[in-house]
């Protein structure tokens, strides 16, 4: 089975003690794993150290970077690298979340780029895409996602795809109460499976994870995971709170 995975995405939130307490309650409720299933904390990175260490005995529970540069060093004042992340045990990083592409003016290119730092670090990129408002409603969704993993993932070979996971956020559901309907969901993440398959095999696209983003909470995590294509969630809103992100854990497949 493909890994079924709940990634929290923190962004920039809560102070050095609100961490520290959401770890402390999802340590205290949440249920162990089992093998095909995955926890990834995306934290800031200044909680980087506190994360993993307060994690460090769990079992299939990861850390991760909300973001990285593209270089490994060199003179980039306020960026951390992939290797550098790599070195303190975190080897999973968000790419290309939609607050990047809109707030730092991410391109595809550009993320290509960090795909392929984050891969050179031995690390797995989350590798975010999802289409604005004005596209769905155009009902040209599938041809700008394609584009967006074009651009970005098609240059990697067969051994670097099956390493990345794939987050779909449609932007109109990110952080606004909306979620895509379970169709909704379902029909994108096969379609995105359906290009892998064309790119790489059906073999290779079925074991890549697609996770849904956007607004995703205990009361809908359990329909929206069990579409056949939907391998879990990215999750920012109810990831800061610990009996949400709990029941999140506990709806995976
Ligand atoms: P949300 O955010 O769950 O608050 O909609 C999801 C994301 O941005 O990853």
């Amino acid at each position: 089975m493909r890994k079924q995975i709940a990634a929290a995405n923190w962004k920039m939130n809560l102070s050095l003690d609100e961490a520290k307490t959401l770890l402390d309650q999802l340590l205290a409720t949440a249920h162990n794993l089992t093998d095909h299933q995955e926890a990834i904390f995306a934290v800031p990175s200044i909680y980087i150290p506190l994360a993993t260490q307060k994690l460090a005995d769990k079992q299939n529970v990861f850390v991760a970077a909300q973001n990285c540069h593209s270089k490994s060093n060199g003179a980039y004042t306020g960026e951390i690298s992939a290797p550098m992340f790599a070195s303190v045990g975190v080897k999973h990083i968000v790419l290309g979340h939609s607050e990047r592409r809109e707030f730092f003016n991410e391109s595809d290119a550009f993320l290509a780029e960090k795909t392929d730092a984050v891969l050179a670090a031995g690390s797995t990129p989350i590798f975010c895409c999802g289409e604005p408002f004005a596209i769905r409603e155009a009902g040209t969704q599938n041809s700008f996602v394609e584009k967006q993993l074009i651009n970005s993932l098609f240059h990697l070979s067969t051994d670097q795809i099956v390493k990345v996971v794939i987050a779909y956020e449609p932007i109109w559901a990110i952080g606004t109460g909306k979620t895509a309907s379970n169709e909704q969901a379902q029909e994108i993440h096969a379609y995105i499976r359906s290009l892998f398959a064309t790119k790489y095999g059906q073999q290779i696209a079925d074991q890549i994870s697609i996770l849904y983003g956007g607004s995703v909470k205990a009361t809908n995590a359990k329909e929206i995971f069990s579409q056949p294509d939907v391998d879990g969630g990215l999750v920012g809103g109810s990831s800061l709170i610990a009996s949400e992100f709990v029941a999140i854990m506990n709806a995976l497949k």
